[in-house]
């Protein structure tokens, strides 16, 4: 699943292609995403993209008339490719510039969604966001405010998208593991300081996955750009049972909210 870097690295790789450019059609060849693509899609047609933004992991891009937002569900891909190549299977909506490049999305599972959202209003489904987790709103202070009282375990308290947007299961796991904090302490137990350590190292896994993703920057204008699902080096997560790359003991694998859990019960304490 695109987690946020793969979808921030995802904008940068479409920007230079859209913005300030004017989108000539919007093609649905599938209106049944995860929710019905509204007509109103057709609404940016023959307008400029000033700016394509992302808030979570939603992309939006903006024109005078209103925004498309676009998610990648579980197994969305977006390209940038010629008029000219032909569609292959799952390739949903195709977004036309007048340049003769075409924004194409391709979606097997169908989790992903295209939307609309008029100009001057918040779609339902962004009005209720926390904090992006790049940005100053996300902050120890406020992140620790939040959790007194909170019985929820701390990795379930940080995936939450009233705490803070887009750390998913990938890096919950590697900043906690880096903070030496154990997933299943209750939020509300874990110290300012360790907060602030946290926070800092949340950041800190994203950026990094960001920036190395940067590096297949180029995939995205080539037709089998597979954006996104980049290597990265991950010291916990799929790595239940196989030895920490700190102290050498077997990582511990659990489920906590249905989720996988993988963590060192020798390095992150509670
Ligand atoms: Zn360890």
């Amino acid at each position: 699943m695109p987690e946020l870097p793969e979808v921030e690295v995802s904008r940068m790789g479409i920007s230079p292609y859209l913005e300030g450019e004017t989108i000539k059609l919007v093609h649905v060849y599938q209106a049944s995403l995860r929710w019905p693509v509204p007509d109103e899609v057709k609404l940016t047609e023959g307008l400029v993209i000033n700016k394509v933004m992302r808030r979570a992991k939603y992309l939006l891009l903006e024109t005078v008339m209103g925004s498309l937002i676009l998610h990648l569900g579980m197994s969305g891909k977006l390209r940038v490719i010629d008029k000219s190549v032909p569609r292959i299977k799952h390739d949903h909506i195709d977004i036309e510039m007048e340049t003769g490049k075409i924004l194409r999305f391709n979606d097997p599972r169908r989790f992903g969604c295209f939307l609309f959202q008029p100009p001057g209003q918040v779609h339902k489904l962004l009005a209720n966001l926390g904090p992006e987790p790049l940005t100053l709103a996300f902050n120890y202070q406020d992140l620790y405010n939040k959790s007194r009282d909170k019985k929820t375990a701390i990795k379930q308290f940080l995936m939450n998208n009233i705490n803070v947007v887009g750390v998913g299961n990938i890096y919950a796991n590697e900043a906690l593991f880096k903070a030496g904090i154990h997933p299943q302490m209750p939020a509300g137990k874990v110290s300012k300081k360790r907060y602030e350590k946290l926070v800092f190292l949340v950041k800190e896994t994203l950026d990094k996955a960001i920036v190395q993703g940067g590096t297949t920057l180029k995939d995205f204008a080539q037709t089998d750009g597979k954006p996104g699902y980049f290597a990265q080096e991950l010291l916990v997560y799929g790595r239940g049972g196989l030895p920490c790359k700190v102290c050498t003991k077997p990582l511990t694998e659990i489920k906590i909210g249905q989720r996988s859990s993988v963590f060192c019960d020798e390095c992150q304490k509670r």
